[in-house]
């Protein structure tokens, strides 16, 4: 049986144990697919044990996206620019390559959503892993501008400097959230579970014409969906799809074929709701 698992700290949580098991008996294949709590002092060694057992596939969540792309012994273009692996294929030998299916999903769930990023000012509140991951794809579809705005403005403008589009790409504090202006596209990207930890949203930011994006999903993304909701955005979202897309897109990176997820999104959303 083919042997795929996803690790992080904490991962008890994840939904992807559940999406990929859909995915799986799509096509027929036995798979295990485990999530496995691993702190980062011990990750090199868990995954060096887990491609001696066999293992074919791993996806990578919080906090240890980057320290995989290290630990690869090849990167994708995706993986190398954002300086993060969340999907980790299995090469001969203990090797594995590192991709980035984070932004993917994300530009897979804007097509679903009409959500359109081309010529748009897109501002991102965030400039954690997933940040990473998402703001290469987005600027190849040539926004107007993306302005990121964090806790730690340093991250952000670290950000701003690895993108190679510095001018198109601003870095901004939180504190100074209420000068950024107005965003086409609002995406939510950072772990604060609640919006409690984010400053209120100033009036410019957000109007009808503002498509507000979160990339938590479910409670988690509750205060900020009904915060941009409050303001009037035309459209607000979680980030489910983004969720069950960017799993798609490991399981075509691990097996040659891309699965439904229609069906799959939609069931997640009812497991969610029931708890
Ligand atoms: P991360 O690397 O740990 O980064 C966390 C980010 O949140 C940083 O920008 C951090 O700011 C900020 N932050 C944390 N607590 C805050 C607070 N109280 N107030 C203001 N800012 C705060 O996390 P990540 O991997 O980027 O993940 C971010 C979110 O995206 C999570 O909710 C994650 O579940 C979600 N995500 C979803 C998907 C999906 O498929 N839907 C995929 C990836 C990630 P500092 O830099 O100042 O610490």
């Amino acid at each position: 049986m083919d042997s795929y698992v996803l690790f992080g700290h904490p991962v008890a949580h994840s939904r992807s144990p559940w999406i990929h098991a859909q995915f799986a008996a799509q096509f027929g294949y036995e798979q295990s697919y485990e999530s496995v709590d691993v702190v980062p002092e011990h990750f090199e060694e868990t995954l060096w044990n887990f491609a001696e057992a066999g293992g074919r596939g791993a996806n990578v969540t919080l906090p240890l996206k980057e320290q995989a792309a290290m630990l690869c012994d090849e990167l994708t273009p995706a993986a190398a620019r954002a300086g993060a692996a969340n999907t980790l294929i299995r090469l001969p030998g203990q090797r594995w390559r590192g991709d980035n299916t984070d932004g993917a999903g994300l530009l897979v769930d804007f097509e679903r959503l009409g959500i359109a990023v081309t010529e748009r000012r897109l501002v991102i509140i965030g400039a954690g892993g997933a940040t990473r991951g998402i703001l290469g794809p987005l600027l190849e579809l040539a926004p107007r501008q993306i302005v990121i705005v964090n806790r730690t403005p340093e991250r952000a403008l670290q950000l701003v400097l690895e993108s190679g589009a510095i001018g198109v790409v601003q870095a901004w504090s939180l504190d100074d959230l209420a000068s950024v202006g107005h965003a086409d596209v609002l995406i939510h990207a950072t772990s604060a579970y609640r919006a409690d930890g984010l400053p209120p949203l100033p009036d410019e930011l957000v109007d009808a014409e503002t498509v507000a994006y979160d990339l938590g999903y479910g409670a988690s993304a509750e205060a900020f969906l009904a915060q941009v909701r409050r303001a009037g955005a035309r459209l607000a979202v979680d980030g489910l799809g983004m969720l069950v897309e960017q799993a798609a897109e490991s399981f075509l990176r691990w097996r040659g074929v891309r699965p439904q997820t229609a069906a799959v999104r939609e069931n997640l959303r009812r497991l969610l709701a029931d708890g």
